[in-house]
């Protein structure tokens, strides 16, 4: 299991309730988002009507949920919390739907994994509040239409691409997370800390900022294990010495890297020149699903220029050669 992922993995659950900020303004960086929900959430306020329909994309760890959740906390009203995959049928949602009060939001995580039957009865709640569902089979069956409460829905997924047209347009706001600069992620380790109650110093801060992919979750993750190396040297306050030891023994580089991505990066060197490769043939070669591959590993890539993406597949850049020491290919 890696430790830079920004998934959710069991040691983060019991951390991450206690470190869930609960206002917009406790909400660290994500500025543009902020700022437009603080609008949309004021006006349905002063309109006395519930938000519309919000859509949080971006990759895991990002904040999402916890964004969902204040949301509702911001609305005054109930926070539900479900996913894609965790409604089966028509009937589950229509329970879940009709057991809301006016304003709740709800948030189905993983959206875009909400089987079809399922997101065809999510169009009309979504737009009229009311589900029409099938009760019965064979010649007894009829249709009951249930009116609904207005609601809101929070949809969150990893990539707006996943989804389909008409649930997208469904959705009155859509929100792309981005990864968080340096300077934020440092803010989120130093609040971290205080709610460990420890101590950290600045440079040991800005250094867990900058080894943990932009990503708060990984932040977090990274920093409790770093906090017990340091209590363990008896230390005060955490150092930027633990924090260097800590973060090599986890085997996370110095721009947040670790093995899988050094397999990644190196697999395209190795095997096709530095690319360009197609996905497929990249997922095949090092023995991981693309679809992790692409919604995982590579946004950070990405984001840091490492690799790109081109019309003819991946590409291995010049910066990343120079990160493992290597010379360059030449460019045809
Ligand atoms: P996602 O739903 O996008 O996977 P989460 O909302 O579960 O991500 O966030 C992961 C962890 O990171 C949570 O524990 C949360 O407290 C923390 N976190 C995320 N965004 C922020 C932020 N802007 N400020 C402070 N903590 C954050």
């Amino acid at each position: 299991e890696r430790m830079v992922t920004g998934e959710i993995r069991e040691e983060d659950i019991t951390i991450e309730h206690s470190l869930r900020p609960t206002t917009l303004n406790q909400y660290i960086g994500q500025h543009k988002v902020k700022e437009n929900l603080s609008v949309f959430i004021q006006a349905a306020k002063m309109r006395e009507e519930p938000l519309d329909h919000v859509l949080l994309y971006g990759p895991p760890g990002l904040g999402k949920t916890t964004l969902a959740a204040i949301i509702a906390n911001e609305m005054g009203v109930q926070f539900r919390s479900t996913s894609g995959p965790a409604i089966e049928r028509a009937g589950d949602l229509a329970a879940i739907l009709s057991s809301l009060e006016p304003g709740d939001v709800l948030f189905i995580d993983e959206v875009h994994r909400l089987p079809r039957a399922v997101e065809e009865v999510l169009y009309s709640a979504m737009e009229d509040f009311f589900i029409d569902i099938v009760i019965g089979t064979g010649p007894s069956a009829r249709s009951v239409r249930i009116d609904l409460p207005p609601f809101t829905l929070v949809g969150a997924t990893t990539r707006a691409g996943l989804l389909t047209a008409p649930l997208r347009d469904r959705f009155g706001v859509l929100s792309r997370l981005e990864f968080y600069e340096t300077q934020d992620l440092c803010l989120i380790v130093e609040r971290t800390a205080e709610i460990f109650h420890t101590s950290i110093s600045k440079e040991a801060a800005m250094e867990v900022a900058r080894r943990s992919r932009g990503t708060p979750r990984i932040a977090n993750r990274l920093l409790k294990r770093i906090r017990d190396i340091s209590q363990v040297k008896g230390e005060e306050e955490i150092s930027i010495g633990s924090t260097d030891k800590a973060l090599s023994m986890l085997q996370v580089d110095h721009v947040g890297l670790d093995h899988t991505d050094h397999k990644l990066i190196k697999g395209i060197i190795d095997s096709f020149n530095g690319g360009p490769v197609g996905l497929e043939t990249i997922a095949a070669t090092i023995g991981e699903e693309a679809q992790t591959i692409e919604d995982v590993y590579e946004p950070y890539l990405l984001q840091i220029g490492f690799i790109q993406r081109t019309p003819r597949g991946r590409i291995v850049t010049q910066k990343a050669y120079a990160h493992f020491g290597l010379k360059g290919h030449e460019e045809s």
